[in-house]
């Protein structure tokens, strides 16, 4: 069960990178918002893709 911490751990470090700079956490390249923003349990997330391709979703507020 040792698998199921990761994604935890990841959006650990990803909520955490969203306060600084948000650089993707699989390729350090530079992520920019998409312009997508979506509501989940009264916080606003805001869709962000780096130059791979990888998407994420951050707290904004
Ligand atoms: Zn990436």
């Amino acid at each position: 069960m040792k698998h199921a911490l990761l994604p935890a751990a990841l959006a650990l470090v990803i909520a955490i990178g969203a306060v600084a700079t948000q650089v993707c956490p699989v390729d350090k390249t530079t992520m920019t918002a998409t312009g997508e923003t979506r509501e989940e349990e009264g916080k606003t997330l805001a869709e962000y893709r780096c130059e791979k391709g990888h998407v994420y979703w951050i707290a904004v507020d």
